[in-house]
């Protein structure tokens, strides 16, 4: 059996812990590789490994840090079926969706590469006589990135090349559940030609977390999970003195109007609501349908019901299983809890399994109407491929439901209308907002915006505030003497 090594120092080490957590196969359940539960030693190794490459890596020119990238960048596009493929067998995730997971931290990485011109700092002269004032981007120090098992490659491609490009060091925690593909993403940034100790990879789960979150030697915490994990990694890693950017849940909104294409909402809701089997942050699983748009409810069940789930390799699955026999075990509670709380389940996808492979984790795709918000199904963020429709009147009814909601990460609205989508993207209070455009998760260089509940912090993820996050401000302000120096003390506070 794989026993999953970590990364310290440039080194791929096996763990001296005797304590590991399964990694497997969610189409059956076996068992692919054992994850192990870093001890407290390997943990200290990597931040002194961090620490210690920090001190030279800060003063790699940035066009060579961006250079790094750029072979990084190339290595990762000629290893994309292979790193596809190991996502694939460890998510459950299909063939394509796992190559778009891969894709979409490339173009972070592709980001990364930008670095010089993004580190540029600001510069105004003659502030005072005599006087220049300009200002430099320079790095933070060891940085730390603990990801969810949603998106193994996009999310930690989110972090670290951004905070290395910045002339930080980084360690990788990555989710337990699957620790491959982030491995082989480290093995690829290091034969990219990534110096010893720049990138760190330790694994585990929340007991390796904590040591990283309290560390002085760590400056900066990036996070992407769950909201109650969230909550307690940026209140531990803001309470010990480090700044923080924490994602987490959603509860993602679609709105759709009655002037909309109808039959461009049907095929943009069937994906974005069951894709990677609702696994996604940015999922829609809630849609709310506003006057006559409410009559296209049951054909949208009609052709959510076409999608077949299936195992990563099967060109006719639409999407794979769930990542565990918990998740799995959640899901199916809540779609009982809709059906007993007086939901109409158009679509129950509860009993759905794969010939041959009855032990893995299926839920079939799951269609709920009249769905309101006292149930737990709109209450709660399912993470499977279960989609609850609502219904209201007006526009204005759409808004204040969405509005009501806790979480903020994206929504999007499906409309003819300019005046009504203008109303929508102003006042929602949602970070990321599509128009027409069912999930719309910004390329890099935007930032990945979201708000309230599913994110505390005030930076983003990747984009330009990736960059202020993972650096530090140095203002200058210099004056060179020329000709006869100014007599006498000054005891004001202006400059001239
Ligand atoms: P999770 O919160 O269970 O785990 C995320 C990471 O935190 C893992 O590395 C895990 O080992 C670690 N962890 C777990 N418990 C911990 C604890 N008590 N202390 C410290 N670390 C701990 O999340 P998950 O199930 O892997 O991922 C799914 C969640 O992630 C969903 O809620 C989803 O919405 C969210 N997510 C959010 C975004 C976003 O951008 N907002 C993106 C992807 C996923």
């Amino acid at each position: 059996m794989q026993k999953v090594p970590l990364m310290i120092n440039g080194e791929l080490v096996q763990s001296a812990t005797s304590s590991y957590i399964d990694v497997t196969n969610p189409a059956d359940n076996s068992v692919i590789a054992k994850a192990p539960c870093a001890t407290v030693n390997e943990i200290q190794q990597a931040i002194k490994s961090a620490t210690q490459a920090f001190e030279s890596w800060k003063n790699v020119p940035v066009t060579e840090r961006a250079r790094l990238m750029m072979r990084y960048q190339a290595l990762l596009k000629e290893h994309h079926d292979e790193l596809a493929t190991i996502l694939a067998s460890e998510t459950g995730k299909t063939f394509d969706d796992a190559k778009g997971d891969v894709w979409r931290g490339i173009e972070v990485v592709e980001q990364a590469m930008n670095v010089p011109s993004l580190m540029m700092g600001e510069t105004a002269e003659n502030v005072a006589r005599g006087i220049d004032t300009y200002s430099y981007i320079q790095p933070l120090g060891v940085c730390v990135g603990i990801t969810p098992f949603n998106f193994p490659a996009m999310i930690p491609l989110w972090m670290f090349p951004l905070a290395i490009a910045c002339g930080n060091t980084f360690i990788l925690k990555p989710s337990e559940q699957d620790p491959l593909t982030p491995m082989r993403l480290a093995e690829l940034f290091k034969e990219a030609g990534a110096p010893d100790g720049v990138l760190n990879v330790i694994h585990g789960g929340k007991e390796q977390v904590e040591p990283l979150l309290t560390d002085p030697a760590v400056k900066a915490v990036s996070f992407v999970g769950s909201v109650p994990v969230g909550q307690h990694i940026y209140r531990t890693a803001t309470s010990n003195m480090k700044r923080a950017q924490c994602f987490a849940g959603a509860k993602n909104h679609t709105v759709v109007m009655p002037d909309a294409n109808k039959e461009h909402v049907l095929n943009n809701l069937v994906g974005a609501s069951v894709g990677a089997a609702g696994q996604r942050c940015m999922a829609i699983s809630v849609a709310v349908f506003v006057g006559e748009a409410q009559s296209w409810i049951p054909e949208l069940a009609e052709r959510i019901a076409t999608v077949k789930p299936g195992l990563w390799d099967d060109k006719d699955a639409g999407f794979g299983p769930l990542i565990s026999p918990q998740a799995k075990a959640r899901v199916l509670s809540l779609i009982k809890e809709g059906k007993e709380q007086g939901a109409t389940c158009l679509l129950d996808g509860s009993d759905f399994s794969v010939a041959g492979y009855e032990n893995g984790n299926w839920v079939g795709p799951t269609v709920f109407s009249d769905v309101t918000t006292d149930m737990d199904i709109y209450k709660e963020e399912i993470f499977g491929p279960v989609l609850c429709c609502m219904a209201v009147d007006t526009l204005e009814d759409a808004l204040a439901l969405v509005n009501n909601s806790p979480y903020g990460n994206g929504t999007s609205i499906f409309t003819n209308s300019g005046p009504a989508a203008r109303k929508y993207q102003r006042e929602v209070t949602v970070g990321q907002v599509g128009i027409n455009v069912p999930i719309p998760v910004p390329l890099p260089f935007f930032s990945f915006t979201g708000w309230k509940n599913s994110f505390y912090g005030d930076l983003h993820a990747y984009g330009k505030q990736a960059i202020r996050f993972y650096s530090e401000t140095k203002t200058i302000t210099s004056r060179w003497l020329e000709g006869d120096i100014p007599s006498g003390p000054n005891l004001t506070i202006s400059m001239d």
